[in-house]
């Protein structure tokens, strides 16, 4: 039998309502017992010292974007996961718009088998919603469902049809899974390529109005009312769409939403030198807007962070601005950028901020995780909340580097990353 006592340091664990000095001991891959100075058993286990720091349940990104198959330059399922647990990430929800697209059975079940190979956080495939995400015909979402899939989104591109998303919405109700989309009228994105404001003006950009994401939020969050399906808003950016999301809630549409921490951190002015670590879609929009997601992750108007983590090679990244690919990278960022600019910012809690990184996500992908009662899957988190650093592109696990924090001073980090009981990351 196998068996890790993590002990010595506070278990916060926001489902079980546990927060407390407590050691947990995990046998087989599950969370035996939680409690007070466990015995090692004989000196059976092997030990982790977690003095000082935090236990929480592993974290969890559902909106990932791995390049393979395609795009092994940029990332591949081996080295995602690499990133994801040096990230302090147990799970991830990855996205379709790989090359092929993932939109059928053999595709996610080659994911699937290339994060088993890989060994390190766990995967969970998310398949397309429509053909060769086309926006026309839906997709085999049985079969994938079958294969593993856990959800459907065309991200990369918003579901432009509002009837191709009607059906989508209707047909989700068979299997009760989340349908995502990535909210953005493409005839109002045009030929955009930031937000549009006086910014865009001033760089001479062409903007994209916050309006085009605002139009479809309202559209399929209309549209889950009349379907009674579950939509969930991918990477909210702007305040008017979060006003949205928080009406059609409290009307009690099954809608869910979900934040990055670039887009709660970082505002438009970050494009200033053309910086193309900054070019990300949707684009980063005012200081208002930014008020207002984090307004909106603290009263649970956005359910969840997801970091969107977006690799390119850095060829692509090194060219004019509007030629440049969206899109940055966020798993070896997500929980210090979050902790230091939410809860160090007097944001969040951190009860909360694990909630929106863990529990959340595992509820609307329906995942185990998220939690470390009794018997639960041993999926570990363990984070040094007192350590400061600087965010250093050279040091990450990912292949790409296109991050907008390279420089950043941060507080916390993981130190200790366990899976189904076995230590996969040791800082
Ligand atoms: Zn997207
Ligand atoms: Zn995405």
């Amino acid at each position: 039998m196998e068996r890790l006592l993590i002990r010595g340091g506070r278990l916060l664990d926001p489902k079980n309502k546990v927060d407390g000095q407590f050691d947990l001991l995990i046998e087989n891959g599950k969370v035996a017992q939680v409690g007070r100075n466990l015995p090692d058993g004989g000196g059976g286990a092997r030990i982790l010292e977690a003095k000082g720091k935090t236990v929480v349940p592993g974290l969890i990104d559902m909106h990932v974007h791995l390049r393979e198959p395609g795009r092994p330059d940029e990332e591949t399922v081996e080295s995602g996961c690499r990133a994801a647990v040096a990230g302090g990430f147990t799970a991830l929800g990855v996205m379709p718009n790989t090359d092929p697209v993932t939109d059928n059975q053999a595709a996610i079940g080659y994911i699937i088998r290339e994060a088993i190979r890989a060994g390190n956080s766990r995967v969970y495939p998310v398949g397309a919603i429509t053909k060769g995400i086309k926006g026309e015909s839906l997709a085999e979402m049985g079969a994938m469902l079958d294969a593993g899939a856990v959800a459907f989104t065309d991200d990369g591109h918003c579901v432009a049809s509002a009837e191709v998303m009607r059906k989508a919405l209707t047909y989700s109700l068979i299997f009760g899974v989340p349908m995502i989309q990535h909210c953005e009228d493409p005839t109002l994105v045009g030929d955009g390529v930031m937000n549009e404001g006086l910014m865009s003006a001033r760089l001479g950009l062409a903007g994209i109005p916050a309006e085009s994401e605002e139009i479809i939020v309202y559209r399929d969050c209309a549209l889950a009312r009349l379907t009674g399906a579950r939509l969930h808003i991918a990477h909210i950016s702007g305040r008017r769409s979060v006003e949205v999301v928080r009406r059609f809630k409290e009307e009690g549409v099954k809608v869910t939403a979900e934040a990055t921490p670039h887009h709660f951190t970082l505002t438009e002015e970050e494009v200033e030198g053309y910086n193309t670590n900054a070019k990300m879609a949707p684009p980063l929009r005012s200081r208002a807007d930014l008020e207002a997601l984090r307004q909106g992750l603290a009263d649970g108007t956005i359910d969840c962070i997801a970091s969107d983590h977006a690799p390119h090679h850095y060829d692509e990244k090194e060219t004019a601005f509007a030629d440049a690919p969206n899109g940055v990278i966020g798993l070896e960022t997500s929980f210090p950028v979050s902790y230091t600019e939410l809860v160090l910012g007097g944001v969040l809690d951190l009860n909360t901020l694990i909630t929106r990184m863990s529990v959340t996500p595992a509820a609307i992908l329906k995942l185990p995780g998220g939690s470390l009662g009794q018997g639960d899957q041993a999926d570990v988190t363990v984070l040094d909340l007192d350590t400061d650093w600087e965010i250093d592109k050279s040091k990450f696990n990912s292949k790409s580097r296109n991050t907008p924090f390279h420089g950043r001073k941060v507080r916390g980090r993981a130190v200790a990353t366990i899976v189904g009981g076995r230590q996969v990351w040791k800082l």
